[in-house]
């Protein structure tokens, strides 16, 4: 985007908007597509014994292998580094690969790291499965704690990392990322936040001094529920780094199909979150007025406790909204009572999609017994879609009707 003019032909910054359609695409194909061609190609072929050979050890603009880089795959990555006002993008075959490259270049065996205790199920599954075994510990921190007292005594000599979500999945927790990106500074570690919820239209923690930001495209980002893949922007070191060390070795390489995907997703992702934040105010407002709904998580609504801090770091409050009904009972009856909504795991696509995690992932547990492994049973989280927030709310109503 660096050579975009505005009608004057004064170089101007360009919009967010602009930067999703344009950036990172444009100007670089042979015959001036709108649509960035799909480079479906395992490996590129060279003119000369000694041109690969340029490409590969002098760093000649070029690409030698899919797994390494691809001009589609590069198109979405330089679109993401510009929307996320970062230097540089890596991307993968999914955001756990993207999250796990970006721990396995930063840990070696006994480091340390810090984490909210409010992150993604599956991040939670990498600490205890993969980070266990190479010995790193892992401290956890609220994200309602206070901050400033509690983290620092959580570091010592071994620790590398900050880690957190904000806002949170599932419970929409919020974190000051200022605050964050200052004690990381002050204590040299290095920060890390996954920000597949907010995304880079509502929220830009690069700018507000965090090192690293990691996604899941899979989200918002693609924002059709057809995809898989993951992101992480950052410095052009540190970026280096990861691709020629944990992509390359580990593998999981975006693949150019779905770099298509997540390029035309990003087109939209302005205009889509838009609606995604205006329909889940709508939706949290006639749940939090329901009298059968308990407590409504949505950083938008006043009665939020991280309210404050969202609406301060955040230009939007974002597409989910999170509740709590009586148990879990009322839970499935609530799910099995929805027409439209549909339910399943994942988030951010056109459709609503709601999820009760108990049913899910502890369907033969009992309250009692969800409570005593730490699973909250009355927990739904819903992904509020593009449908019609009406429509939304009024399948909504009908299921807890039925409780
Ligand atoms: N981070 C967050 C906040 C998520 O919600 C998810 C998946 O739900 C992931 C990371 C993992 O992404 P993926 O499923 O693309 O591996």
């Amino acid at each position: 985007m660096s050579g975009m003019k505005n009608r004057a032909g004064k170089r101007k910054s360009p919009g967010f908007g602009t930067v999703a359609v344009h950036g990172g695409e444009e100007g670089k194909f042979a015959f001036g597509p709108v649509s960035t061609p799909i480079y479906q190609t395992s490996t590129f072929t060279f003119d000369s014994a000694e041109e690969g050979g340029e490409v590969e050890k002098r760093g000649k603009d070029g690409f030698i292998y899919t797994r390494i880089g691809n001009p589609t795959v590069r198109a979405f990555e330089e679109k993401m580094a510009l929307l996320e006002g970062g230097d540089s993008c890596v991307s993968f075959s999914s955001g756990m690969a993207a999250l796990s490259a970006v721990f396995l270049e930063l840990l070696k065996p006994g480091d340390e790291i810090i984490s909210s205790s409010r992150i993604y199920g599956g991040s939670k599954l990498f600490f205890a499965h993969i980070l266990q075994k190479l010995d790193c510990k892992v401290r956890r921190f609220g994200p309602y704690d206070d901050l400033k007292r509690v983290i620092p005594p959580l570091i010592n000599e071994r620790t590398k990392l900050i880690f957190f979500e904000t806002p949170s999945n599932p419970e929409l927790s919020i974190i000051d990322i200022g605050l964050i990106a200052g004690l990381s500074r002050k204590h040299r570690i290095v920060s890390v936040i996954d920000n597949t919820f907010a995304t880079p239209y509502l929220q830009r923690p690069l700018g507000m001094g965090i090192d690293c930001v990691v996604h899941s495209a899979t989200k918002y980002i693609g924002g059709h529920g057809d995809a898989i893949g993951g992101a992480v922007v950052s410095t052009k070191n540190f970026v280096s780094a990861i691709r020629s060390n944990t992509l390359q070795h580990l593998g999981g390489c975006l693949s150019p199909f779905n770099a298509w995907l997540f390029l035309r997703g990003l087109k939209t992702l302005h205009v889509r979150m838009d609606r995604h934040c205006e329909t889940a105010a709508s939706v949290a407002g006639f749940l939090a007025g329901h009298p059968k709904v308990g407590t409504v998580f949505f950083p938008g609504l006043r009665t939020h406790p991280g309210h404050r801090i969202a609406k301060r770091q955040m230009s939007g409050f974002g597409g989910m909204v999170s509740i709590g009904l009586e148990n879990g009972r009322a839970c499935r009856k609530f799910i099995n009572g929805l027409r439209l909504c549909r339910t399943g795991v994942s988030l951010g696509d056109a459709g609503t999609l709601v999820l009760h995690f108990a049913s899910m992932f502890h369907p033969k547990l009992s309250d009692a017994a969800c409570r005593k492994i730490g699973a909250d049973p009355t927990l739904i989280r819903i992904s509020t879609g593009l449908e019609d927030a009406a429509d939304i709310i009024g399948d909504m109503k009908n299921a807890l009707a039925t409780l």
